[in-house]
């Protein structure tokens, strides 16, 4: 599946926008917990709503099985996050569970967890909210500011806490590394 035609550019423009918003500049970390307050919403850790032990049951049962989810209570849109997962983890779901929240995606799959309800979306939405949340922690601005100090993709991932995947995935397909040879 491939994104529509556009939608990059306009991720980098409201990442930019809501950096902004935040006080933030272009190649500031970005907190996800920090932008989920200011967008009125609730994280929650899944181990103040079940036991670490049945996190850990699910987790053996199937690994990664629940990283992240946005459920919707009474109007308010709650996202709740797995501490089994690294930091950087956490903030690429977290991340994405926003960017499903800023880019006004339905909620429209119901999937359960142990019992509970939660909504998952569209396969092209999803992979909208994924490169969505790269873009809001890692936008070319800050990837060029990288590149131009020359930081490993390693570095990257360890300064603005994002999983060193994400880090690769972003420095590679932003094209920052060619664009701050060129420059320098
Ligand atoms: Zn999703």
């Amino acid at each position: 599946m491939t994104l529509r035609r556009g939608f990059k550019a306009e991720a980098e423009r409201e990442a930019a926008r809501v950096r902004r918003e935040l006080g933030l500049a272009p190649h500031d970390r970005l907190d996800p917990r920090e932008l989920a307050r200011h967008l009125g919403l609730a994280i929650v850790d899944a181990a103040d709503l079940v036991t670490m032990s049945e996190l850990e049951e699910l987790e053996r049962l199937q690994s990664f099985s629940f990283s992240a989810a946005t459920f919707e209570i009474q109007n308010r849109k709650i996202i709740v996050v797995s501490p089994l997962r690294s930091v950087g983890r956490q903030n690429s779901d977290l991340a994405h569970e926003l960017s499903h929240v800023m880019l006004k995606h339905d909620l429209s799959e119901i999937k359960e967890l142990d019992g509970m309800p939660f909504r998952t979306c569209r396969p092209d939405e999803e992979e909208e909210a994924t490169a969505f949340g790269g873009t809001l922690l890692l936008p070319r601005p800050l990837l060029l500011s990288a590149a131009r100090r020359r930081a490993s993709v390693e570095q990257i991932a360890n300064d603005y806490d994002v999983t060193v995947e994400m880090a690769r995935f972003r420095y590679s397909t932003t094209g920052v590394a060619k664009q701050a040879l060129n420059h320098s």
